[in-house]
């Protein structure tokens, strides 16, 4: 980094290549923390872990002694440093997003020194979620909490009652999301809840093995390729998906039940507002669908997240609910997330920083009161701007 520093090139620290923005493309230099992984140090209630690390290979880990995360996202095939650094979530108003879990991190300046930040450091706030624009993260410390099962229930709801009812379905378990795939008539309420009780019966290896290898990699990539010229058949498509998707009542881990198998190769956009306006966000995106005459053969998602203290966090502040517009179809997304965005914007929705994007700078930093603090950072840590790259000056300015 020292030599890279003093030839002024660019460094851009990647993780597992999962966000759908350019946040993560490099430019001139990629460093890959891939072979730091693996726990550092553990103790009651939290760990230390190095910053390549797979969130699936941690919570294995911590399966293993009696511990878990106690939030996750809906996969877990990203780093550490890359799902805390993008401000990854799961869905719970009892819980933040991953990088609330941050209570000590190590990076690397640009001049190559090893900046140490602890529980107490008034810069925790700032590195939480770093947009990888603090240069690398080698390690970061977690809370963590015992491990625990949880029962699944999924409740159809009519589509029509969800803009009312948005906040109380989030409030109506520890964990809650709510798919609907468009025009259908039901939404699906997923809920989670502690439990003793004993885990149902896990699918058979051969089934895990479709659900992970044919269903994504070859049965619906054929089947969505097939829709790229049929929309007008992808209403009746989503109708039979939400009956397969309407499952029995499961109980199991935590890290199992809260996560998906790997879906298919989808384009999605994701919008933060806060929790009141979580219903309105979601009428005016269900009314795109009639008014632009979309077919989105992938589901729109209501996920939920508890208040946090991270600068760039698109839950700072206050509660918010986080819509996440999705489709496998290439030629709608334009027009669904243009349209999206058009609907969004006016009730101050912060765009996922990971996510499929229609942003410039300085709109985004406006909606982030933290922002200039952030920006302060920077350039402490980085005056030279060696680990910036083309998302980031659109987006946080050069
Ligand atoms: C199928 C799928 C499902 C997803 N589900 C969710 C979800 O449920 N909730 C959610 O909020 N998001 C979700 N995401 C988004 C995903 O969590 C983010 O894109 C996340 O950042 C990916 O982590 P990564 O390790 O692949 O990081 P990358 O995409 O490689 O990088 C992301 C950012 O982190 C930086 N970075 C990576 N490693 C380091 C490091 N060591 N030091 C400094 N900076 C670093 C990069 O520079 C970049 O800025 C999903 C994405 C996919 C593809």
């Amino acid at each position: 980094m020292r030599a890279a520093a003093a030839s002024g090139r660019r460094i851009r620290a990647v993780g597992a290549g999962h966000s759908w923005s350019a946040i993560a493309a490099p430019e001139d230099i990629a460093l890959t923390l891939d072979r730091m992984s693996g726990i550092v140090a553990r103790g009651p209630g939290w760990v230390r872990v190095k910053a390549g690390t797979r969130l699936r290979q941690l919570n294995r880990a911590l399966g293993a002694v009696g511990e878990a995360l106690p939030v996750v996202a809906s996969i877990a095939q990203q780093s550490v440093a890359g799902a805390v650094g993008t401000g990854t979530h799961g869905s719970s108003l009892s819980h933040g997003n991953l990088s609330s879990l941050v209570c000590g991190a190590r990076l690397v300046a640009g001049d190559g020194s090893v900046l140490e930040i602890g529980e107490d450091d008034e810069r925790l706030d700032g590195i939480r979620v770093h947009l990888g624009a603090l240069g690398p993260v080698t390690e970061l410390t977690l809370r963590t909490t015992a491990r625990f099962n949880l029962s699944e229930t999924i409740e159809p709801v009519p589509v029509e009652q969800v803009a009312s009812r948005a906040e109380e379905l989030g409030r109506s378990a520890e964990y809650v999301k709510v798919w609907w795939m468009p025009q259908t008539a039901n939404v699906l309420v997923f809920r989670y809840e502690r439990t003793d009780e004993s885990m149902t019966r896990l699918p058979s290896p051969e089934t895990q093995r479709l659900l992970e290898n044919w269903l994504p990699r070859a049965i619906l990539p054929a089947l969505y390729a097939w829709q790229q010229n049929h929309s007008s058949g992808v209403p009746r498509f989503n109708e039979v998906a939400t009956r397969w998707l309407t499952k029995k009542r499961r109980v199991g881990p935590s890290t199992l039940l809260l996560t998906t198998p790997e879906p298919i190769r989808h384009y999605e956009t994701e919008a933060a507002v806060a929790l009141a306006a979580g219903g309105e966000a979601f009428d005016r995106t269900v009314r795109l669908f009639d008014r632009d005459d979309l077919h989105a053969n992938f589901i729109l998602e209501l996920r939920y997240s508890k208040a946090d203290t991270g600068w760039m966090s698109t839950a700072y502040g206050g509660d918010v609910v986080h819509l996440g517009a999705c489709t496998a179809i290439r030629g709608l997304k334009r027009p669904y997330f243009d349209g999206f965005w058009g609907a969004l914007r006016p009730l101050g929705a912060r765009p996922h920083w990971a996510k499929e994007t229609v942003h410039e700078s300085p709109d985004v930093l406006s909606l982030y009161p933290m922002a200039d603090r952030f920006l302060d950072l920077r350039n402490q840590i980085d005056p030279q701007r060696m680990f910036a790259n083309g998302f980031l000056d659109r987006m946080l300015g050069p």
